[in-house]
């Protein structure tokens, strides 16, 4: 898979799987000596169960910390060429990501995979996870009433930090799973 030895070439370990169940493995794999696991807040991880599965099998999950074992996330957007991308409204889940677990683990749908770099990689952002996202939780900002971003400097915006992952950062040790299903949003 093309993306896939994109973000090696970019420093990322990763790898394609088939399924949700695949990507879990991965997951529980990934786990298997942490005992403490950070949580990047990912309906994608939701929707693989992985946080169910790590309880079972007796992992601490972390959901604010930064210093953990291991630290789980999904991406808002992939670009083919391998870059990530992710918007948060605190910054907590971009940061976890670059500094604090001893390892970072993504699990991200095809359906992050958008082929028309940085700028479109934002545009699905703001469409697909941003807006609804505003409207789920009823805030008050335009895109909550219209599902469109106006790109609005509303102080109720979730979409407040942006990251851009040009190449893995420095002294972080981060895997990528590639799922060919979609997942999250
Ligand atoms: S910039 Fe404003 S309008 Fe656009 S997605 Fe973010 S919160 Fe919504």
């Amino acid at each position: 898979m093309k993306v896939a030895e994109n973000l090696r070439a970019r420093g990322f370990e990763a790898i394609a799987v088939s399924t949700k169940e695949d990507a879990l493995k991965e997951v529980l794999m990934e786990a298997e000596n942490a005992e403490s696991v950070g949580w990047g807040g990912s309906e994608t991880l939701k929707e693989i169960g992985a946080r169910e599965a790590l309880q079972n099998s007796g992992k601490t999950i972390c959901d604010h910390e930064l210093v953990m074992d291991l630290f789980l996330l999904s991406a808002n957007a992939l670009t083919l060429d391998g870059r990530i991308v992710n918007i948060d409204g605190r910054g907590n889940r971009i940061a976890a990501s670059i500094a604090g677990p001893k390892r970072v683990v993504y699990v991200i749908g095809r359906n992050k995979l958008v082929d028309g770099g940085i700028d479109a990689a934002i545009d699905r952002i703001k469409r697909f996870a941003s807006a609804p996202n505003c409207v789920r939780l009823g805030k008050n900002t335009p895109c909550a009433k219209t599902q469109r971003c106006s790109s609005c400097d509303s102080p109720d915006r979730i979409c407040k930090v942006t990251a851009i992952f040009d190449r893995k950062p420095t002294g972080i040790n981060a895997k990528v799973v590639l799922v060919n299903e979609d997942l999250g949003y």
